[in-house]
């Protein structure tokens, strides 16, 4: 006798678990996993559907008490078994349960409203309309100027693109349509904005990218599909690349998935990408309701769409006939899920591109150690662009070493060389961007006399002072009022280290009173849409100064950016794991790759209390293949990924000796086969929003290996359950716990 286990179509039911089924012997020759089947469900029987995820001849319990399929509808749709195969792959190799895995890949289906399509239609002739423009730039009504401008460079826009992506509000949309400026048009397919026209105005690719083009193509064309790595400079053309590929891709009757980090999706890259395929391409991307995705999900089942542009989770588009993904900035972090299971995108698309025989692209100026590891050891074709695309010069860099600057008696944020540099780029009318790779006032809250620190409660942190007085912990996001004296000692020597965004902000408005400022960071930019509005207002050049955390270093395009300083380049040299070089390196690169990329050569300027640091040394010379020469002989040194693999397993409880006594049995049961085990050990953050935590790393050259102990490990969980907690791995930490 047969028996299937399924999974009850997790779309309508949030049924954590498989049921066993009989298998009626007239379905036995025919069925199979990843069959969609009917089955009745539950006291009254009602008929309900679900997957089949394994088949088996052991019954689970007594089979006379067992209820039997009803029907096939489906037969493994051949895109929802790859998928069902995908999440398969992913509970295996990342540890995680299968309906976690389940839930990672395939969409939940709720109910949604239809999509109403509304489009925004300028009403205006061309005299008409720059005229308006020039009343509205006069009058500083910079959201009109912004939507009239985009309507005058595309006629027509699609209504949710402009309130999301070019924040106009719907009031002003609606002032406007009063004006006779524009109309609101409702119900009307969008039809990608006069794009027909203009799809064949693309650039022509030079030599280099040509050479990059054809070399992939012809690949694709012999059914030699295989993982490639670009490693080009920003602005050297590589997203001109990947559509020149795509549209090739597409017209060969297969769709394409191109992954961008989340900060990068915005109406500038999209637009890019809608003009190329107009209706044809689908985003997605975290502002989407649930209902949402699954439209966008749909519209890929159905074949509407060939290409769907978004963050990691865009890799689970059902497409049918997969033939392209692109990861692009593909060194970027958010990449890899942080909550389980914990899997990298680039490995997943190289699982899923090898089940469509499709071809996978990752693209970067600062390609991640691995995967260049990766490329030089040949399982990656390495394609290199060293020039920008257009006619733009590289900036020059200059390293100010805060060392000189204190002896000098200089004890301000800014080096002599960035404050003068700053004051010019202000009398030219020329915007800058001040980068430090840190949020908030960075500074926790000390007790001078006798060295308290003020902490959140929560969590085994400290917290941060912000504007207004307020202490924040920026893990689990608890507030309390300031401090004036020492809870401790009840000392009045008690107060902040400042160097944060803030702080900088409030500096910049001092040394020079002149210049507007805006500020990117985690706090301004909490409310929805802040990121693009914050963005916008600095292209539209209502801000001379930009200062922020890495969020700035994505994006837009800023033709008047000349200047890039970079105030601490040290600050993430101490974070306490093996790849806070790595992770200098790309920040200060990809800042410096910010200045000068219209007609003016941009300059930069990095300060740094490690002058002699190789990353910071590297980024300076924008030498790419020097950084990771050294850096890889430091990983090779400490066997450290890629060189070898990790595996961090974290043990979560509410009760501190459940999760420390857990550690160390689950550690001993291991122990018989592992000598490589670090801890363990209290993880860095010992405690987040009451939960402590510990963690155990196991090194080995064998991802096999580690992969097998995850498997004893999760055999030792279910029997063993912790109590008031979880156990949870990750593989290749990109950070330290
Ligand atoms: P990257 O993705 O490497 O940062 P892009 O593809 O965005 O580079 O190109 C940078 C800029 O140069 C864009 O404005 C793009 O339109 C332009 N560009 C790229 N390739 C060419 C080309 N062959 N001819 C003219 N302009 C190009
Ligand atoms: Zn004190
Ligand atoms: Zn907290």
């Amino acid at each position: 006798m047969l028996f299937a286990d399924i999974i009850v179509n997790i779309s309508h039911e949030n049924l954590d678990k498989t049921f066993q089924y009989k298998v009626p012997s007239a379905l036995e020759g025919t069925v199979s996993v990843g069959d969609y089947v009917e089955i009745p469900f539950g006291k009254g029987d009602r008929i309900i559907n679900g997957y089949i995820l394994n088949l088996t001849e052991e019954a689970a319990y007594d089979p006379a008490k067992q209820k039997e399929i009803r029907a096939i509808i489906k037969e493994g749709d051949p895109v929802e078994s790859k998928l069902l195969k995908l999440a398969d792959w992913m509970h295996r190799t990342y540890g995680s349960t299968m309906i976690t895995a389940l839930k990672t890949v395939l969409p939940v289906k709720k109910k949604v409203r239809a999509l109403e399509k509304r489009t925004i239609v300028l009403k205006l002739t061309e005299e008409e309309a720059a005229e308006k423009l020039q009343l509205f730039k006069k009058k500083h009504q910079t959201a009109r100027e912004r939507i009239l401008q985009a309507l005058i460079e595309e006629k027509e826009l699609d209504y949710r693109l402009v309130t999301t992506k070019l924040n106009i509000s719907a009031a002003t949309l609606r002032l406007l349509a009063e004006q006779g400026v524009l109309s609101i048009e409702q119900e009307r397919v969008y039809r990608n904005m006069k794009l027909d026209a203009e799809r064949t105005v693309k650039p022509e690719l030079n030599t280099e990218q040509r050479e990059i083009a054809d070399q992939i193509l012809s690949d694709i064309q012999r059914d030699h599909a295989q993982t490639y790595l670009i490693r080009g400079i920003t602005g050297s053309g590589k997203t001109e690349i990947y559509m020149e590929i795509i549209e090739a891709v597409v017209a060969s009757g297969r769709a394409a998935i191109v992954l961008i980090p989340e900060i990068a999706l915005t109406y500038q890259t999209v637009l890019r990408f809608i003009k190329r395929f107009g209706d044809r391409v689908s985003t997605l991307h975290s502002k989407l309701s649930e209902g949402e995705r699954y439209d966008q999900f749909e519209r890929a089942r159905k074949g509407e769409i060939d290409v769907m542009i978004g963050p990691r989770s865009a890799l689970f588009t059902p497409f049918g006939n997969l033939g392209l993904i692109v990861i692009d900035e593909e060194h970027e972090p958010t990449y890899k899920s942080d909550t389980m299971p914990k899997y990298h995108a680039r490995d997943v698309a190289i699982e899923l591109a090898k089940m469509h025989h499709a071809s996978l692209i990752l693209g970067s100026a600062t390609p991640s150690v691995s995967s260049y590891y990766e490329a030089v050891h040949g399982n990656y074709k390495l394609f290199t662009l060293d020039k920008r695309a257009k006619e733009a010069k590289l900036p020059d860099v200059t390293i100010a070493d805060l060392r000189e600057e204190l002896k000098a008696g200089n004890r301000s944020i800014f080096s002599r060389k960035l404050r003068e540099q700053i004051e010019e780029r202000l009398d030219k009318d020329e915007q800058v961007m001040l980068f430090l790779n840190r949020r908030g006032y960075a500074g926790f809250i000390t007790c001078r006399s006798c060295g308290h620190v003020i902490k959140c409660p929560h969590c085994d942190v400290s917290l941060s002072e912000h504007k207004g007085g307020r202490l924040v912990c920026h893990y689990c996001g608890y507030e309390r009022a300031s401090v004036t004296e020492c809870p401790e000692c009840h000392s009045k020597l008690i107060g902040g280290m400042r160097a944060g965004t803030q702080q900088i902000e409030e500096q910049i408005k001092k040394c020079f009173p002149q210049a507007r400022v805006l500020r990117m960071d985690a706090d301004t930019t909490r409310s929805k849409d802040s990121y693009e509005q914050i963005l916008s207002a600095f292209a539209n050049r209502e801000a001379d100064i930009l200062v922020g955390t890495q969020m700035i270093v994505k994006g837009h395009d800023f033709p008047y950016v000349t200047l890039v300083g970079i105030l601490a380049a040290d600050l993430s040299l101490y974070a306490n794991d093996y790849r806070a070089s790595e992770r200098t390196f790309q920040l200060l690169t990809q800042a410096a790759g910010r200045a000068g990329r219209g007609g003016i050569k941009g300059d930069v300027v990095i300060q740094t209390y490690n002058p002699e640091n190789y990353s910071i040394i590297h980024a300076a010379a924008q030498d790419y293949e020097g950084f990771y020469r050294e850096e890889i002989s430091y990983r090779e040194l400490m066997s450290y990924p890629p060189c070898a693999h990790m595996l961090a397993i974290l043990v979560e409880s509410m009760q501190e000796d459940t999760a420390s006594d857990y550690a160390l049995h689950l550690a001993a049961y291991l122990k018989n086969d592992i000598i490589n085990m670090i801890g363990p050990a209290e993880a860095t953050v010992k405690k987040i929003s009451d939960v402590y935590r510990q963690v155990l790393y196991i090194k080995s050259g064998d991802l096999g290996e580690l992969r097998r102990i995850k498997d004893q490990a999760e055999q030792y969980t279910d029997a063993h359950p912790i109590a008031k907690g979880r156990v949870t791995f990750d593989f290749d930490p990109l950070y330290g716990y």
